[in-house]
């Protein structure tokens, strides 16, 4: 078998459990399997160099911030193959230029193109465990570049992907997928199985698990997924295209607080209005979630849309400019203390009732509701940032005395 193993921060974080990954990998090496394994910094790591370099320029060039973070998976996986020689287990440490990793120059965000396996195939021909740096890749002039926060996991899916592996394991520092973050719902549980369309939607809407674009191409790829813990041996959570058991109504309640609402007031009531508004946003890659349009009155109408907040000074920026020529608008209205709560649930597409049952939830605990948006398998809405524990716990139990 070829099995890809990747190690968050956490997981490799100090001296002890580098080794307790380490002896995890050699255990399946000695079976005779293929080890490739894809470790993110060690803990806080990442975060220490960006504060470094914002204390060094608070706003620096993007390829120069990308050729810093790289040096922190390079720092774990160097230590970690030589804590495997040390336990005598031929292993080798690879950077994404030594794999090579391609990618798109879009510093911060890069995309995967493609993998080159042949050097990672020799290696492992010759009984190396090999070990590659999460996160990172090049562009097609050699420059670093990085997949954003939390990248690693799709570097490890990608790899499982480009090499085929039997299986790609994520480990972590939970014992796998939770209906809701048990940090803030206190009767969330694991699952033992997840469909890649439930992943997808719980990791971009705000559940840090995994990587949403991990999850993207594990899809697309039909990569076999497994998150769980690297601190015990408990199973896990499984990630496929059908999961066996009937589905349940809800598989997850997550919540992002990371989102702004911007309303632009007194728009005219025309055709192509929307498409200025959001065309201004586009093109300077500014992207919009939960849209809403009132109902035209008196020639005008109201368009109100999230956005990441760390995008909403530059999105408001961007309306002020074309307030008064393109828009004709009144105001432009921001709202920062909102957060997304979201049920997510493959089951839903065939039960009606379901988003009813979740605006009940929130009722019951006097929650406001101040925007909302569905999907086949999923309902989102917006609240109050200072609402969100009572609306996920509300929300989360509502469905767990039933079907969670
Ligand atoms: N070290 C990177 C981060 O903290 C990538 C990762 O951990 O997946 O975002
Ligand atoms: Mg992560």
């Amino acid at each position: 078998m070829l099995i890809v193993k990747k190690f968050g921060g956490t997981s490799v974080a100090d001296k002890e459990r580098i080794f307790n990954v380490a002896r995890r990998c050699i255990e399946d090496y000695k079976k005779g399997n293929d080890v490739v394994v894809v470790l993110s910094a060690m803990g806080k790591q990442t975060d220490v160099l960006l504060a470094q370099a914002r204390d060094i320029n608070p706003n620096p060039p993007k390829r120069e911030m990308d050729m810093l973070l790289t040096i922190g998976e390079q720092t774990s996986v160097a230590l970690m193959a030589m804590a495997m020689d040390s336990l005598g287990v031929p292993a080798v440490s690879l950077n994404a230029f030594q794999v090579a990793m391609h990618t798109t120059s879009n510093y911060g965000n890069a995309r995967l193109k493609r993998i080159d396996t042949e050097r990672i195939r020799n290696e492992l021909e010759s009984r190396k465990i090999v070990i590659v740096t999460g996160f990172q890749g090049i562009d097609k002039a050699d420059n670093y570049t990085t997949l954003g926060r939390g990248g690693s996991d799709t570097t490890a899916v990608a790899l499982a992907a480009a090499l085929k592996a039997d299986a790609c394991e994520i480990f972590t520092d939970v014992d796998g997928v939770y209906t809701a973050d048990p940090r803030i719902v206190k009767n969330a549980r694991k699952l033992d199985e997840i469909t890649y369309d439930e992943m997808l939607d719980l990791a971009s809407l705000g559940a840090g698990v995994l990587h949403n674009r991990s999850v993207e191409m594990a899809k697309k790829y039909g990569v076999p997924l497994v998150v769980r813990s690297s601190l015990n041996f408990s199973e896990g959570t499984v990630v496929r295209e059908e999961v066996n058991v009937e589905k349940m109504l809800v598989s997850g309640v997550a919540c992002d607080k990371n989102t702004a609402r911007i309303s632009v007031i007194g728009l005219e009531d025309q055709p192509g209005v929307a498409f200025k508004l959001f065309n201004h946003l586009a093109k300077h890659n500014i992207n919009v979630d939960i849209i809403l349009q009132s109902v035209g009155r008196d020639g005008t109408k109201d368009i109100s849309f999230t956005v990441a907040e760390d995008a909403v000074e530059d999105a408001v920026a961007i309306l002020e400019r074309h307030k008064q020529s393109s828009l004709k608008c009144d105001k432009i209205d921001v709202e920062k203390n909102v957060a997304k709560v979201s049920i997510v649930g493959a089951g839903m597409m065939s039960n009606p009732g379901v988003a009813s049952k979740m605006f009940e939830a929130l009722y019951d605990v006097g929650v406001n509701i101040k925007m909302i948006s569905t999907s086949e398998i999923r309902v989102t809405v917006l609240i109050d940032e200072a609402h969100v524990e009572k609306a996920m716990n509300s929300v989360h139990d509502k469905f767990t005395l039933g079907d969670l």
